[in-house]
Order: structure tokens, then C-alpha cells, then sequence
């Protein structure tokens, strides 16, 4: 994306925001989630798919994390189409949701919990679902194996 010169002053206001992203709601969520004594690994390998990254993860939970900027990930609410060069960012948007949703297919696949938000939601909403998912996960897989005894098999 940087062989692409911004065309007009939204979209380098929208490109200064995605490069700023890691000091704005993500770090905010971060911070919150480590606040309530989660522990997470922050730019983390999705597994099998080694060049992409989830933005939060709890390996050992099994839940992801992914902090969608509206712009490049094409928020309902707030994405727009660049007018300069529409086709070409057309496509690059749509090449980005559809990788979005290929990361997501990949993940619940291999067992993750996926957990989607946009950036325009506020970080206290983000964390709070995030631990209530951690929660969830930790408690349903420390069950397993104890409810599905086969003691009935004879
Ligand atoms: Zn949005």
C-alpha cells in the first residue's frame, strides 16, 4: 500500500489514521484487558497463515482478536469510496474483506473463537467482550473431557 500516492486529503487522513492505529483503540483495549489481569500476545501469527496477525490473542483460550479499521476493512457505517481512482481502490478494499473473511474461515476451522470489532467502537464495549469471551472459552475447555466419560460404553 505504499506504492500508492494518497489522491486527495481524506484519503491521507484516513491512511495517517490506519498507521497511527496501534496508539489509538487498540492500545486502549489493550490496555483495559490488561487492567482486568488478562494476559494476550499482541501481534500474533495466525496459525498456519504465518504473514497475517491477529491484533490480540489468547493462544491457550484459543480466542482471537481483530481490530478493524473502518476504512480499510469497509465499516458499514463509515466506509467511503475514494473518488480519485475508484476502481483501483474498489478492488483493494474488496480484496481486503474478502482476505478478512479468509482469516476468519481459517481461524474457526482450526478451533479459534474469532472476535471482530470496529475501531469506532469505544475500547471499554471491545474489552468487556473480549473477557467475557476469554472467560467463556477458559471455562468450556477446562470442562472437556470430564462431562464426555464413555462409562456407559458397556
Ligand atoms: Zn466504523
Amino acid at each position: 500500500m505504499n506504492s500508492v500516492t494518497p489522491s486527495s486529503p481524506g484519503v491521507s487522513a484516513r491512511m495517517s489514521r490506519q498507521a497511527s492505529k496501534d496508539t489509538g483503540v487498540e492500545l486502549a483495549v489493550r490496555k483495559l484487558l490488561h487492567a482486568a489481569g488478562l494476559r494476550y500476545r499482541i501481534e500474533y501469527p495466525v496459525p498456519g497463515m504465518p504473514r497475517r496477525r491477529l491484533d490480540v490473542a489468547f493462544p491457550g483460550a484459543k480466542v482471537a482478536v481483530l481490530i478493524d479499521g473502518c476504512f480499510w476493512h469497509g465499516c458499514p457505517e463509515h466506509a467511503t469510496q475514494p473518488k480519485a481512482n475508484a476502481d483501483w481502490w474498489r478492488q483493494k478494499l474488496d480484496r481486503n474483506m474478502a482476505r478478512d473473511r479468509e482469516t476468519t474461515e481459517h481461524l474457526i476451522a482450526a478451533g479459534w473463537k474469532v472476535l471482530r470489532f470496529w475501531e469506532h467502537l469505544p475500547p471499554e464495549e471491545v474489552a468487556a467482550a473480549v473477557r467475557a469471551a476469554v472467560d467463556e472459552e477458559k471455562r468450556r475447555r477446562g470442562r472437556r473431557g470430564g462431562s464426555a466419560r464413555p462409562s456407559d460404553r458397556a
